[in-house]
């Protein structure tokens, strides 16, 4: 396994522990995960399984949560996405988007209610921001929340939802038209609710092994209790997006050494003129290249999880650790699929599958386009986002 700059050795206990642990649940549970994204299916009988193990939200604290270290949980998300990213957005939708802010800002009632279940898998969350017509730009959200005595009425359109067609819960970002400057504010829907429809998008043609919705909410009364409490506007669904781009940023780096590691053994096995292609000096450079960019990914990475364990961490470093690690796997694919030659496009080997799944990742949880300009913004003081 490619970790050329030994960085695995300085590990602690439960660092080693929870990669141990991820490496044999990929390798004995998820055998056929090539089988579910040619099928365009979840494997959802690990829903549960990915809980017993903790891999849902294991840096968080309490309510039976491991609160492991931001290094291991980083590992966690770098071991499922080197299998499929569609697993690791499963444990991210869950930890990140869903379990975090109700973590961070909702009720102990809310916390009751939610935490236990969420990290042992028995329901699924998923999180709706994204609407039909705001994508890069979620502020000009058009759902909406009204009060009405005892209850708030939640109308609008969430598109592009990871786990909506199966969830229990969902996070909807909405703005609350009862209060002065209609503030965004977040509030847990359960998905049996009248009103709540769920339609599956099925005719993606990248991360298939995961599944994605639509939310519609028509006159949906919930509870006034269902609102989360500890935070108003934008910066609450973006200090979920942080959480979840930090485990991207590791995700990516798991899916290229899955390729990187494809490609060098194939290489030394496919004999073309009379030797074995890794013995020619195009393959070498392509393995070299393909070994520095991901080591270079690493290495922010594991920089990336010292300074949130610190609390050092500003969403600008996590965007440029997704901007960079997720543009890396996603050149880097293409190398290896390369590299497979004929047998590269098939779905026998990881590359093809874990490069068109890249095209997902390049573009969600912020497009690189918008972390350059996150990024172009914090450089020079002056945003260009409009
Ligand atoms: P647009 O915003 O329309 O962008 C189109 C293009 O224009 C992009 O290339 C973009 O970079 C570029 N662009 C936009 N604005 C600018 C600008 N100011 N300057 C320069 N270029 C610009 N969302 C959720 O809320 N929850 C989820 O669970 C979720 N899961 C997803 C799962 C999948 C499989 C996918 C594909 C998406 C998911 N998303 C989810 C939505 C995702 O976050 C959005 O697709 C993403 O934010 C981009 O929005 P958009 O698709 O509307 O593209």
């Amino acid at each position: 396994m490619l970790d050329y700059f030994g960085l695995e050795a300085d590990l602690g206990e439960e660092e080693r522990l929870l990669v141990a642990s991820a490496r044999e649940f990929v390798d004995g549970e998820v055998e056929d995960v090539g089988q579910h994204w040619i099928d365009g299916t979840f494997p959802t009988e690990l829903i549960p399984k990915m809980g017993e193990m903790g891999f849902y939200a294991p840096n968080l604290d309490g309510y039976g949560l491991p609160n492991v270290s931001e290094k291991a949980y980083g590992l966690l998300m770098q071991e499922l996405e080197a299998c499929d990213s569609g697993l690791r957005s499963m444990a991210s939708v869950q930890g990140a988007l869903v379990m975090y802010p109700i973590h961070a800002f909702g009720s102990d009632e809310q916390k009751e209610e939610w935490l236990p279940k969420l990290g042992t898998g028995e329901a699924v969350g998923c999180f709706g921001l994204t609407e039909p017509e705001h994508g890069s730009n979620p502020s000009a959200m058009e759902t909406r929340a009204e009060r009405e005595g005892d209850e708030y009425v939640l109308n609008g359109s969430k598109t592009w939802i990871t786990n909506s067609p199966i969830a229990d819960v969902a996070v909807v970002w909405a703005k609350d038209h009862s209060e002065d400057g209609d503030p965004v504010r977040g509030f847990l829907v359960e998905t049996d609710r009248d009103g709540v429809t769920t339609n599956e998008i099925d005719d993606k043609l990248s991360l298939r092994a995961s599944v994605t919705g639509e939310i519609s909410l028509q006159n949906v009364r919930i509870p006034k209790e269902n609102r989360l409490p500890g935070v108003e506007g934008m910066k609450g669904p973006l200090s979920c997006l942080t959480q979840a781009r930090f485990g991207i940023a590791w995700g990516a780096v798991g899916a290229a050494r899955d390729c990187f590691e494809t490609a060098r053994e194939y290489a030394t096995e496919r004999e073309q003129f009379g030797k074995p292609i890794g013995g020619f000096q195009l393959q070498q450079e392509k393995l070299a290249e393909m070994a520095t960019q991901i080591t270079l990914a690493q290495l922010l990475a594991h920089r990336l999880a010292d300074l949130k364990e610190r609390g050092e961490m500003r969403p600008q470093h996590v965007s440029m650790a997704k901007r960079n690690n997720v543009r890396m796997a996603r050149e880097q694919s293409r190398v290896a699929r390369e590299m497979l030659g004929g047998n590269g496009i098939t779905t026998d080997y990881s590359p093809m599958r874990h490069l068109t799944n890249m095209e997902t990742v390049y573009t969600y949880e912020g497009t690189h386009d918008i972390h350059t300009l996150i990024l172009g913004e914090d450089l020079t003081g002056i945003p260009a986002y409009e």
